[in-house]
């Protein structure tokens, strides 16, 4: 079990880097670059079947991570996380075949936890001695935790401001101390560790892909790397078929990817005063945009927003219903599922997965006569 990672590529022009040294953004483009691997290799060495005899959790996917040598791996056991069928939703909204993929069972109640783990144990394997982000909280937090579990201490800035302004100060402090910024798909390794949420839904559905995927998209990294992952088990031959539609939800008070796609945009404008509890979504300008609006566009997806009002209802409506207590962001996917439904976009049938990327838990300042 170890990386066929080969080589870096940029995402805009397609030039090649080596892999064995600590990289951030393409140095041709200055955008976001790709890990790749031998996939030729891996289709003649690995076998499909028997990964699911490993420990259930992401690193089971090791020869698709970009991680050298199994003793840099930095884990609190990210990734394994359960797929569920949610049958009272089924009944009640007259629909079949929707699940979630429950994400808050992560290490620290996010799936941010999968592209940290991913970033920091490579970053500490080229070499890197410390790192930071900007974060509206579940990055960061997870961020926290690994280093801790590396053995590296962990220091809080808070900036009065939004995830742009903290994303200029974690560059000055990376220049300044020498850290790796691990900031959203401004290096190439987190969006691996995302992309894991993918291979393991491919695997969980028996290796076939959904038909629909809704992801809350804030800087774009699990919708790009489960695009990506899933373009990968197609070149391997584990998966055959269409990718699923990727939808993005995004939060009324923040969505600029949803203009952008119904303006038939390859980039996105900055989203002017960004508002919405959902943490995860309030980023104005995403990085990653243009990946993130060809993922939609390449599959068939589409793109749009919920209120904060009706987000925090489908909290509640997952918690009642099925005994899920999903994040903001989670909930708000399935306010975009029933729209869609009833706009005649999905199918009643289809099979669709709605991704909880996170606990209530870390959210209960929304819940009603609960002191946050
Ligand atoms: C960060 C975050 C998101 C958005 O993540 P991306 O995959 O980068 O778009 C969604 N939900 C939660 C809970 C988050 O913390
Ligand atoms: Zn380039």
């Amino acid at each position: 079990m170890t990386s066929y990672l080969s080589h870096l590529e940029c995402t805009i022009c397609g030039a090649e880097y080596p892999s064995d040294r600590l990289s951030g953004v393409s140095p041709c483009c200055g955008k976001v670059l790709y890990a790749r691997y031998d996939l030729p290799r891996i289709r003649a060495e690995v076998d499909r079947d028997r990964l699911a005899e490993r420990t259930p959790n992401m690193w089971r996917f090791a020869e698709l991570l970009p991680v050298d040598d199994p003793d840099n791996i930095v884990t609190l056991g990210e990734g394994g996380t359960p797929l569920m069928e949610l049958k009272n939703l089924e009944q009640a909204l007259g629909v079949s075949n929707l699940y979630v993929k429950e994400e808050g069972l992560n290490p620290t109640g996010t799936f941010k936890a999968r592209g940290i783990a991913a970033a920091i144990s490579k970053g500490l394997e080229l070499g890197a001695t410390g790192f930071t982000m900007p974060s509206a909280g579940n990055a960061a937090g997870a961020a926290a935790a690994y280093c801790a579990r590396a053995g590296l201490s962990a220091k809080l800035n808070l900036v009065d401001g939004l995830i742009g302004d903290a994303g200029r100060q974690a560059v000055a402090v990376a220049q300044e101390q020498g850290l790796f910024d691990l900031s959203t798909l401004k290096e190439p390794y987190r969006a691996e560790g995302k992309k894991s949420m993918g291979l393991e839904l491919a695997m969980q559905f028996g290796w076939r892909m959904p038909e629909a995927i809704i992801y809350p998209a804030g800087g774009g990294t699990g919708i790009i790397g489960m695009h990506k992952g899933f373009l990968e088990l197609l070149e391997l031959g584990w998966i055959k078929g269409d990718l699923p539609k990727f939808i993005a939800v995004q939060a009324e008070g923040c969505q600029p990817i949803v203009k952008a796609f119904h303006e038939g945009k390859d980039t996105a404008e900055p989203w002017p005063n960004a508002t919405t509890v959902a943490d995860g979504l309030r980023v104005p300008g995403p990085f990653a945009d243009y990946l993130m609006l060809h993922a939609i566009r390449d599959t068939g997806g589409t793109a749009l927003a919920v209120s904060d009002a009706d987000m925090i209802a489908a909290m509640y409506e997952l918690a009642t219903a099925e005994g899920i207590f999903a994040c903001p962001e989670g909930a708000a996917t399935l306010v975009g599922y029933k729209r869609l439904i009833a706009e005649g976009f999905l199918r009643k049938d289809e099979t669709t997965v709605l991704f909880n990327t996170g606990s209530g838990y870390k959210y209960l300042q929304l819940i009603e006569g609960v002191k946050g």
